[in-house]
């Protein structure tokens, strides 16, 4: 099996899912966009066009690219709509019930040579490829966020992911203009193994009192270089996907390093959950990011 990728299903419609299907697009690659409900599909929507607009504005793209990537993207109502899809792509929420009931039940309506994917932090691959209908033609692509500046992109291999896929997503990758690495498939692969137990630790931080938010990420700033802090980070990710990998962590490595720290759980239950519920280490309601401790 070897063949091109000319058309894209994509479930979800959150930050990854919206970017997943910008990029895709800005390459002239057919989208159908899924997400829950028609609203959050047309968030989605917005939150491209916005992201192309500006583009426009800062000249990366003109406004004909604009409107042509947009062009590319259609709202899809139900998984029957991914008929002629050669690549499926879940960026649902980062939960194991949820992606598993995803995959299982999206088999029946792809066509019998078409891939599906993955976009999970940190799930097992071959965990989830086992529930489809073909854990051969199953495998991980993990973009990073912003999904539209990142470079990167995981690739992971279930047990069963066979060469021909491996080849059809390395390639398809290649056309987005991203770089691959490949992630054996254990916990949170290679990126999230080693960034969120950072995140987590900063997390601890906090929780015992050693600095404040400020200082924290002040610290890491300008200490170790990184372009933003840890807890500016945890926000960017969303706080419920942060506790999600290291529940993950914890439970696949039966490790107790990775446990996550109970101010992260508590900002979760608070429905705190970063950037996208506009508070979280930071409440971003606004003109410039405050604090919450
Ligand atoms: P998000 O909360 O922004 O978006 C998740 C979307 O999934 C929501 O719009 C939600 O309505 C939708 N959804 C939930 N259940 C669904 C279902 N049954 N069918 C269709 N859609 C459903 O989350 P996100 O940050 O976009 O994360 C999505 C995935 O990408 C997760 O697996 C996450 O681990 C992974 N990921 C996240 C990041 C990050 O930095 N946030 C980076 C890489 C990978």
């Amino acid at each position: 099996m070897s063949f091109e990728i000319h058309k894209v299903g994509v479930i979800g419609a959150g930050q990854m899912g919206n970017g997943i299907a910008q990029v895709c697009a800005q390459a002239g690659i057919d989208v159908l966009l899924f997400d829950i409900s028609a609203e959050r599909i047309q968030a989605g929507l917005a939150t491209i066009n916005g992201n192309l607009s500006r583009q426009v504005g800062r000249q990366a793209i003109n406004e004909a690219q604009r409107k042509s990537a947009l062009e590319h993207i259609v709202a899809a109502s139900d998984y029957a709509a991914f008929s002629d899809c050669d690549l499926v792509i879940e960026a649902a929420s980062e939960n194991e019930a949820v992606k598993k009931k995803i995959f299982n039940g999206l088999g029946a309506h792809l066509k019998p040579q078409a891939l599906m994917a993955s976009n999970t932090s940190s799930i097992s691959i071959t965990r989830l490829a086992s529930v489809t209908d073909r854990p051969e033609r199953f495998i991980g692509i993990h973009f990073m966020n912003p999904v539209p500046k990142m470079q990167l992109v995981e690739l992971i291999r279930g047990i069963a992911t066979d060469d021909a896929t491996f080849d059809v997503a390395k390639q398809f990758i290649g056309r987005l203009g991203k770089v691959v690495t490949m992630s054996e498939d254990f916990p949170a692969f290679i990126v999230n193994r080693i960034l969120l137990p950072m995140i987590n630790e900063a997390i601890y931080t906090l929780y015992e009192g050693v600095g404040s938010v400020d200082a924290i990420d002040t610290a890491m700033r300008l200490g170790a270089n990184h372009p933003m802090g840890p807890l500016q980070l945890a926000d960017f990710i969303g706080l419920d996907t942060c506790l999600s990998v290291m529940q993950v962590l914890h439970e696949g490595l039966a490790d107790s390093k990775y446990r996550p720290c109970p101010l992260l759980v508590k900002y979760v239950e608070a429905g705190w959950l970063g950037r996208k519920t506009q508070r979280g280490f930071y409440d971003y309601r606004g003109e410039t990011p405050v604090p919450t401790r």
